[in-house]
């Protein structure tokens, strides 16, 4: 392999734009936007800058190994900061739980409401490292090519020690029994846009990965890595071409040999797609050539949540707001109900608040905030010709931001609303548009299932010869440490056919 064409900019795309280049392939990367960063972009609003997609910013290492694998250095690119405390936790009963590090701090919080589950904190905590080792091990530095990488020994074993069929909310009944304390870890599903009542037990890992490996702010915002992977691909010779749009990948005797672009024709030895694998299949790839992957077949996954998403620049400063800031309504079940059963918008949802003005004053005037406001949303329903739908038009978001932001004030940011200085919307049917995310999911298919958890599409494609996938819909999965290893994983596996 000497070239590569990859489809998508998204920090999967990048990473492996990144490992090939740094290794002497000829990569061409190629994005439909007009900025690259895939679900992760900046947002100007007046004198008020945010982030659109990822706040929460975990597993450092996985971002760094990027860097490393091509002989540089993450901290001459992107400037990261650790958050103490990690994040705000405000349940409707009026409990707070600042999410810390520290054991002890977290059974004080905790114990203010439910002793019990105060006391078996550090047991929960041990079976979190225990299934976050077993992961990194099984799961996510490993490649799944097919049934050869999925009928091994050492996977089956690892397997059976994750409790693979015990939902995430099932092993957490066995620590806690308080509602604030089941919302407040059930809430990891979501992670993977997922409900803690379905996803199986292997998440409880992120209470491992956040409250001992830490969560981490970006000076500048967030945007700053992909500021730094483009930078860093660029200085190795990625020719990246922006507003972009490909609309064919070619396929000549079972094999990818390029794609058919808005730019022209693109031909390389090896394709990698980090666009959604499933909106690649279904959009650019004819049924005929992928017996594996039918139309059938990509309806049968389930999407995983998709978000709707407020930024709003107000003229004032909540001293109650750190950095993450996560407001549970009173019933956690029905949330889920309402976004997997009955997939429509959530009536009471648990609000989530980036404001990383708290840390970094550079993003909103003085006395001012800049508020990134993120509720959970059920995917696109499934239509025929991939033209979607669903309840998001953009009357019903107008009102819908605003049911939003009257719920906040009614759990202490006062006068939200009227001293609204910029605000936009984002909807799922936005994402879908924007980023080609299949059904609007933000994490490509939910891992409520174990199949779907631990079996997504594979990262080869099965009918056609040098076509890869990087990217949250294909294995390890969604969130941006774990795409920044998909991308690492295929590229390593590329270059072992180019020595
Ligand atoms: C609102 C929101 C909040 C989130 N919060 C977090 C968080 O706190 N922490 C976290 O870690 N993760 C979070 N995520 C998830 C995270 O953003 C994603 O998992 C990750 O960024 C996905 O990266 P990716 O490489 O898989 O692909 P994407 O970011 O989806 O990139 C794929 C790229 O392919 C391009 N593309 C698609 N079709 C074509 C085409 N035909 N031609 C050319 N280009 C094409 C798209 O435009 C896009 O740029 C969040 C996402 C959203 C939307």
């Amino acid at each position: 392999m000497k070239s590569a064409v990859i489809i998508g900019g998204g920090i999967g795309g990048l990473s492996c734009a990144i490992r090939l280049a740094g290794a002497g392939v000829r990569v061409t990367l190629l994005e439909q936007q007009a900025t690259l960063g895939g679900k992760l972009q900046r947002v100007q609003l007046g004198s008020y800058q945010f982030d659109r997609g990822p706040s929460t910013i975990t597993m450092l290492e996985s971002f760094a190994k990027i860097f490393k694998s091509v002989g540089r250095h993450i901290d001459d690119y992107i400037h990261f900061y650790p958050l103490t405390p990690l994040a705000r936790n405000v349940f409707a009963d009026g409990h707070t739980v600042d999410l810390t590090t520290s054991i002890e701090a977290m059974q004080q919080q905790i114990a203010a409401f439910a002793p019990q589950d105060a006391a078996n904190y550090p047991q929960f905590m041990a079976e979190a490292r225990k299934l976050y080792a077993i992961s990194k091990k099984a799961f996510l530095h490993q490649l799944m090519l097919g049934w050869h990488d999925k009928l091994k020994p050492s996977l089956a074993v690892s397997f059976l020690q994750i409790h693979p069929f015990t939902t995430l909310q099932k092993l957490l009944l066995r620590y806690f029994k308080h509602p604030n304390t089941l919302a407040l870890f059930g809430r990891y599903a979501t992670y993977v846009g997922s409900s803690p009542y379905e996803a199986p037990a292997i998440f409880a890992m992120m209470a491992s990965l956040e409250a001992e490996e830490g969560i981490y702010g970006v000076y500048g915002g967030t945007y700053e890595i992909v500021c730094g992977l483009e930078k860093l691909a660029i200085e190795l010779g990625v020719e990246i071409h922006k507003s972009c749009r490909v609309q064919r990948i070619i396929i000549e005797h079972k094999c990818a040999t390029g794609v058919e672009s808005s730019a022209g024709t693109f031909q390389a030895d090896v394709v990698v797609a980090n666009a959604d694998a499933l909106t690649v299949y279904a959009t650019m790839i004819e049924e005929r050539h992928r017996p594996a992957m039918s139309d059938k077949k990509i309806a049968s996954y389930e999407p995983s949540l998709s978000g709707y998403v407020v930024l709003a620049g107000v003229n004032k400063v909540y001293p109650q707001l750190l950095h993450h800031n996560v407001y549970f309504p009173p019933n956690y079940e029905q949330e889920f109900k309402q976004l997997f059963k009955e997939k429509t918008p959530l009536t009471e949802p648990t609000i989530y608040i980036c404001y990383n003005g708290h840390d970094d004053r550079e993003v909103a005037p003085q006395d001012s905030s800049n508020l990134f406001i993120l509720v959970n949303a059920p995917s696109l329903p499934e239509s025929t010709g991939f033209q979607y739908n669903g309840p998001f038009t953009e009357s019903f978001s107008e009102q819908y931001g605003e049911h939003v932001l009257q719920m906040l004030e009614k759990r202490g940011l006062n006068d939200l609303r009227s001293s609204l200085q910029v605000q936009a919307t984002f909807t799922p049917v936005d994402l879908h548009q924007q980023t080609g995310a299949h059904r609007g999911a933000i994490y490509g298919i939910s891992s409520n299932r174990a199949q779907q958890t631990f079996f997504r599409p594979g990262n080869r494609a099965q009918d056609i010869d040098n076509l890869w996938f990087v990217g949250g819909t294909t294995h390890p999965g969604g969130g941006t440490p774990i795409v920044a290893l998909s991308g690492q994983l295929v590229a390593e596996r590329l270059l072992l056919n180019l020595h």
